[in-house]
């Protein structure tokens, strides 16, 4: 493969092919086909991945995912991200068309610009500049996903778990999110709190307040083992995180009677937590908390979890502090390690290797008039190629 062959890519005229195609989750409508042209012609090969099956809300999915890869040495440093979106809401509230890419006093319009078409587009701008300065030594991957913002079943997490089945070896992914909080490149992330949620049902007998005898209340049961769950310590957090926090998120008992004992008391509570626990460990201290106050108290207790990702760090060390030293050489500052907001792919794709998001400020992802100025693509392209060099280079074996 000849280097010089390759043209460099524009990261503002990719990101605006890119928003003009509308790819409102889970649909594709092409947006994976734009980007393998361009990676095909950087000398990628590209493999699309095809996953189907319930999405949980009604309907099945067919999501369209691409691995690409270019060189078969080590290391292998990888971006990854998402080529969906999120619905544009309210169509008359936006100044500019959502998927048209206008420019307007030098900033780019539409859904995707930060969140993450503008990413995506800056990485691939990056890579060209690379290749056309000379061959690499080691590989280079995507791993794009067209289910990130909606329930990201088929995504992601289906991609890793194939690449990990046949042993593909990734070094180091780099995630394109939208990460800096007010300034380019002021924060990378570097882990996540994990998120479960668990609905609660107690079991009781309906009667007359007057009768208690031939009643069983569920209502006093639910609030002890709200108290005794709430009152928990999980853990007093650590210099990367916050304690784990649990918060009752509704009680219910829906009776509307004054004179009624009600058969039933339901409530939900959400736990954020910190790498101290796993899904998997909350859940069983719950079910052993419930099990607990049902032996004592006669009262059925029903629980049912959903852990929607782990919690997850990426330690202080040589692929955290390459890509430190990259942005700041470019973009004057070092980017805080940070472990604050909502959870990404980054939690599934942790189980291949160590991850980080560097992106775009994230000010106006999923509003109306999502924007970026266009010099802050061009920079974020600076930003990227150094980090490609940079991480390449101290990751050699
Ligand atoms: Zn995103």
């Amino acid at each position: 493969m000849n280097a010089a062959s390759h043209s460099v890519i524009d990261p503002v005229e990719l990101t605006r092919d890119l928003i003009r195609i509308p790819s409102v989750t889970p649909a594709d409508e092409g947006a994976m086909d734009v980007l393998e042209r361009a990676l095909t012609g950087l000398g990628f090969s590209c493999r699309r991945m095809v996953f189907e099956g319930p999405t949980g809300v009604g309907h099945d999915a067919r999501i369209e995912n691409l691995y690409a890869r270019r060189g078969t040495a080590s290391p292998n440093l990888c971006f990854a991200g998402h080529t969906d979106v999120v619905p544009i809401g309210d169509l008359k509230a936006w100044s500019a068309g959502p998927f048209e890419g206008e420019t307007r006093d030098g900033v780019l319009y539409g859904r995707g610009a930060v969140d993450m078409k503008g990413g995506i587009a800056a990485w691939v701008a990056a890579v060209s500049r690379v290749l056309a300065a000379g061959e690499i030594e080691g590989s280079l991957s995507f791993l794009i996903t067209g289910d990130e913002e909606g329930p990201a079943l088929h995504g992601t997490k289906r991609v890793v778990q194939t690449l990990a089945a046949e042993g593909e070896v990734i070094d180091a992914c780099v995630v394109g999110e939208p990460s800096s909080a007010h300034h380019l490149g002021d924060m990378i992330k570097v882990g996540r709190r994990g998120s479960l949620n668990t609905w609660i049902t107690v079991f009781g007998k309906q009667g007359h307040v007057a009768y208690p005898d031939r009643a069983a209340n569920p209502a006093p049961v639910i609030a002890r083992l709200l108290a005794r769950l709430d009152a928990h310590v999980l853990d007093e957090g650590y210099p990367e995180f916050p304690p784990s926090n649990l918060e009752i998120t509704t009680i219910d008992v829906g009776n509307p009677a004054t004179n009624i004992i009600p058969a039933e008391a339901k409530a939900r509570l959400n736990i954020r937590f910190n790498p101290t626990h796993t899904g998997d460990g909350l859940i069983d201290w719950m079910n052993r908390e419930a099990g607990a106050l049902q032996a004592e108290t006669g009262l059925r207790i029903e629980l049912e979890h959903m852990c929607s990702g782990e919690a997850f760090l990426t330690e202080p060390g040589v692929f955290v502090s390459a890509v430190q030293d990259a942005v700041e050489v470019v973009l004057g500052r070092r980017p805080e390690a940070s472990t604050t907001g909502g959870t990404s792919d980054a939690r599934f794709i942790r189980a291949l290797c160590p991850v980080l998001e560097l992106g775009l400020v994230g000010q106006t992802m999923h509003q109306v008039d999502e924007r970026v100025p266009e010099t802050e693509l061009r920079a974020l392209t600076d930003a990227y190629e150094r980090v490609i060099a940079t991480v390449l280079e101290r990751l050699k074996p």
